[in-house]
């Protein structure tokens, strides 16, 4: 595994007691480690700079505080740099002020949509909402059946295209499940959307023909946090292709550091709203910009 960055830099500054105002090599020395340790963790290379250059700033103005030394000002630094870049607070859903909120998932497959789509459900029944999930996934064999799978597991019905009636366009399930979310009085609609291994403009402008047929509140991009560097080129080819207002990071249990979050934020603008962890529909929980600046850090 690698380094921890409060380790490399812990290391850095091992033989410095000083205090008062960092000097100008203490400062490139601990900027190099950063710069490792974050591309390390995945993080893309112009968010790198970028972030390198604020943390260089700051450590070169600010005065190292009493109680702390360097090597822990720059922590603290960091860690306040790593906050803002990832977003500053969590954000929250928009929930719909009238009828159903509407709330799509789109995303490569393999992403985990359909798990989440079960997860986020589980999450909104926590929150004293009725969720229904809807299977507008009808490329995958075996999509519906998951998501219904799913939907048991977490106690919420599936709207799904009647067996028999041929595979169904995804567009008009997506529009008939709204008014079936009216007639049954589901205040949350979650849209389980079709993926393809890579980025594809069929993929692409089927997820746009049905955001324009529902007009989500909410369109979450879901995203692997162990891609990688890929994640971000998935992300923009996504926010090109269908726009999205919010991101949901998936498999941050495994050991991703999750460099993903901040280029994505970093890049497209979009905040990470939701991180999924695990297996378990309870693995799942809103985005923290703290804790996941305190994973990057430690
Ligand atoms: P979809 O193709 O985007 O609908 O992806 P699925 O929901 O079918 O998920 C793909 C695989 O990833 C499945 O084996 C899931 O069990 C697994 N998976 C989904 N979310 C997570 C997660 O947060 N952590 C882990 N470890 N596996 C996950």
């Amino acid at each position: 595994m690698f380094a921890t960055l409060s380790d490399r830099l812990a290391d850095t500054f091992k033989n410095l007691r000083g205090k008062g105002r960092l000097s100008e090599a203490d400062i490139d020395a601990t900027a190099r480690e950063i710069r490792i340790a974050l591309l390390e963790a995945d993080v893309a290379l112009p968010v790198v700079k970028e972030f390198v250059g604020a943390v260089k700033e700051r450590a070169r103005s600010e005065e190292v505080s009493g109680a702390l030394n360097p090597a822990q000002q720059i922590i603290k630094i960091v860690h306040e740099e790593l906050v803002t870049i990832l977003g500053g607070e969590t954000r929250r859903l928009r929930y719909a002020k009238s009828g159903p909120t509407v709330i799509m998932l789109a995303g490569l497959q393999g992403a985990g949509k359909t798990t989440l789509a079960a997860k986020l459900a589980l999450w909104l029944k926590g929150q004293d909402k009725t969720p229904m999930l809807v299977a507008a996934d009808l490329q995958r064999p075996n999509a519906v059946q998951q998501l219904q799978v799913n939907g048991e597991r977490v106690g919420v019905p599936v709207f799904a295209p009647e067996p028999g009636n041929g595979t169904g366009d995804p567009v008009d399930v997506a529009r008939a499940s709204i008014e079936e979310a009216r007639r049954k009085l589901h205040d949350v609609v979650i849209i389980d959307t079709a993926g393809r291994l890579g980025v594809d403009q069929a993929l692409m402008q089927q997820a746009a023909d049905i955001r324009d047929a529902v007009q989500p509140d909410e369109v979450l991009f879901v995203v692997d946090a162990m891609i990688g560097q890929d994640a971000v080129t998935t992300a923009q080819a996504f926010l090109d292709g269908v726009g999205f207002d919010g991101v949901v990071l998936t498999k941050l249990d495994g050991d991703a550091r999750g460099g993903a979050a901040l280029s994505i934020r970093s890049i497209t603008g979009k905040p990470v709203m939701f991180a999924a962890s695990g297996e378990k529909m309870t693995d799942f929980d809103l985005f923290h910009p703290d804790r996941m600046a305190s994973r990057i850090l430690d």
